[in-house]
């Protein structure tokens, strides 16, 4: 019965739907022939030959004649007349008799076909295969991870016990799938869990476990686990797991984090050496308003400014550009520049006011981060935190734009956004800008197709849980230390092309043709230069660090081939 529900669902999927509209719109075409020929013969039959039939037999004489039955019961007897019939006749053999036949061969029975061969229960991967990534159970961080492999073209095969989302997977997106109990070591086997690169375990807290305990007396590839739990995190230690990731922790620190006025060493985006690349917010530091150029921050701390953020927006700027206090600005320089410019910034933490809407499990460790720290901070749920016996929140709805004003929010310095429902997250995002037009607004977006409502209703950060998941995971395999990532902009390192051996930095137009900027440069066994000047000379061997968007980067190996460079 599953099977044959399965086989039903393949059509009412994917491209199999897609052909079965073009079905219906066939079976139209041919229906609306089959009337237009009726009404046709009993016109002719009428004033050729002064018989009169009904529009019934007028269907019954098209369809016998079209399938080329040709009972011979009703004939015409005139020349006209047999010219109309041999025409139906024609016509019936090229669209009922050749065009739909080969129709629904193409395209129902030979895709189902192919989608059997393709689909093996007994998936296995070929002997030689390794340095694969294994990606158990599939959910939005785990989408958003497989479209970071895509995209570093690293090879992965996802492992489900859903038989219905392996073939859609299969089908639609054309992923490597091993559907089966997860609990078979012999799918372990078949995988080749021993040769893979990393293995990434995504599903509940016991079969977690259970899962890392069975790879761990197979192998030893390294295992990252996300805990749904963070009390869960030493127990899938302790089964064999080199990391374990609580994404509710870490959604909360970031949220914590991107929501203070806290200085850039707390905000490091990514590091490459012992270069350190990281945004601080103008708000509340004495650059606001200022220009670049009197803002002085290279002479002041010898860090250099690669760009300016202003909601989810990356630029490049030039010696006028006015650093907005609503915007960031994106440096590259050392741990210790940093700590200079901290210096020069340093804002006091107790001067902060952070208010938390909605006291789940992440806005719980957003207060927990803030604890921390410590900031100050409120609380307002509209039910009690039962899991919770640490915080105090306001209750009530949050969604009441009295119950934020009375609670103080146009004094507030910072507003993290963290209820489950988007929709929610966009009115309240939009009714605290209205209350309070300074505040700085960290949001989270539960689906990441809400980033942009949320940036539109006037957050400064929108934190996408999926893609934050995504890349800390892709961290990990890179071996990278980072976790603090800007939704929608990426650096990025890749060995220096052929084509631009010899240019300059100007001459090689990468921000023109990609939209990409230069952040650094590596060269072989040195320290990477921050900011390298427009007529640094590019040699071959070196690295280029550059920063964009995904789409730009894209763009970047489309024009310069996708040559990565090595990690360090
Ligand atoms: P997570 O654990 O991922 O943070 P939860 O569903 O546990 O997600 O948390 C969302 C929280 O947001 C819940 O505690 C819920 O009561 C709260 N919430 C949802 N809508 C509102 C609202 N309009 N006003 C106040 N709190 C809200
Ligand atoms: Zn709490």
């Amino acid at each position: 019965m599953k099977t044959i529900s399965a086989e039903l669902a393949y059509f009412l999927r994917g491209r199999a739907k897609q052909n079965l509209k073009i079905l219906w719109y066939y079976s139209f075409f041919l229906l609306l022939l089959v009337l237009v020929y009726a009404s046709l013969f009993r016109y002719l039959m009428l004033h050729l030959e002064g018989r009169e039939y009904s529009f019934i037999a007028g269907v019954y004489w098209a369809i016998t004649v079209m399938t080329t039955l040709g009972f011979g019961d009703i004939t015409f007897h005139t020349d006209l007349g047999y010219i109309f019939a041999a025409l139906v006749t024609i016509s019936g053999v090229v669209f009922l008799l050749i065009i739909l036949p080969f129709g629904l061969i193409s395209l129902f029975l030979a895709p189902w076909i192919e989608q059997r061969l393709r689909y093996r229960p007994g998936f296995a991967l070929p002997a030689d295969t390794s340095d694969h990534v294994l990606i158990f159970g599939i959910n939005p961080t785990a989408r958003a991870l497989i479209h970071n492999l895509e995209s570093l073209a690293i090879p992965f095969v996802v492992i489900t016990e859903d038989y219905q989302e392996s073939l859609r997977l299969e089908e639609e997106e054309g992923i490597r799938v091993a559907c089966g109990p997860v609990s078979d070591k012999k799918l372990l086997y078949r995988i080749r869990v021993a040769s893979a690169r990393y293995i990434f375990v995504n599903l509940s807290d016991p079969k977690n476990v259970n899962l890392c305990l069975m790879i761990r007396a197979i192998c030893k590839t390294p295992i990252a686990v996300i805990a749904n739990d963070p009390e869960h995190l030493d127990l899938m230690h302790l089964a064999g797991a080199n990391k374990v990731v609580s994404l509710t922790r870490i959604l909360g620190r970031y949220l914590g984090i991107r929501a203070t006025t806290q200085g850039a060493l707390a905000h490091i985006i990514d590091s490459f050496g012992r270069l350190r690349i990281a945004e601080i917010p103008v708000n509340c530091t004495p650059f606001a308003g200022q220009t670049l150029e009197q803002a002085e921050i290279r002479q002041r701390t010898g860090l250099a400014v690669i760009g300016v953020l202003e909601r989810g927006v990356f630029t490049v700027p030039s010696k006028d550009t006015v650093l907005a206090p609503s915007s960031m600005v994106v440096l590259a320089g050392t741990r210790e520049q940093l700590t200079q410019l901290e210096q020069l910034t340093g804002e006091q933490a107790e001067d902060d006011m952070i208010f938390i809407l909605g006291h789940g499990k992440i806005g719980c460790a957003a207060a927990k981060f803030l604890d921390h720290i410590p900031v100050p901070y409120l609380l307002i749920d509209q039910t009690e935190n039962q899991n919770c016996d640490k915080h105090i929140s306001v209750i009530g709805d949050a969604t009441n734009c009295q119950l934020l004003r009375k609670s103080g929010i146009e004094q507030a310095k910072g507003l993290i956004v963290t209820t489950n429902d988007d929709s929610t997250n966009v009115f309240l995002t939009l009714s605290s800008r209205h209350a309070n037009p300074q505040i700085r607004i960290v949001a989270r977006a539960n689906r990441e197709e809400n980033v942009e409502q949320l940036y539109a209703a006037g957050a400064d950060f929108v934190v996408s849980n999926a893609s934050v998941g995504a890349n800390i995971l892709t961290n990990i395999l890179e071996s990278k230390e980072s976790i603090f990532l800007t939704e929608g902009l990426t650096i990025f390192r890749r060995l220096l092309p052929d084509t631009l051996v010899g240019k300059n930095i100007e001459e090689s137009r990468i921000r023109q043709l990609t939209g990409c900027s230069v952040v650094a440069l590596e060269i072989k066994g040195s320290e990477p230069l921050p900011s390298p000047p427009p007529d640094t000379r590019l040699e071959s061997g070196m690295k280029l660090v550059l920063i964009g968007n995904p789409h730009q980067e894209e763009e970047f190996t489309l024009k310069f081939g996708n040559k990565r460079g090595a990690k360090s």
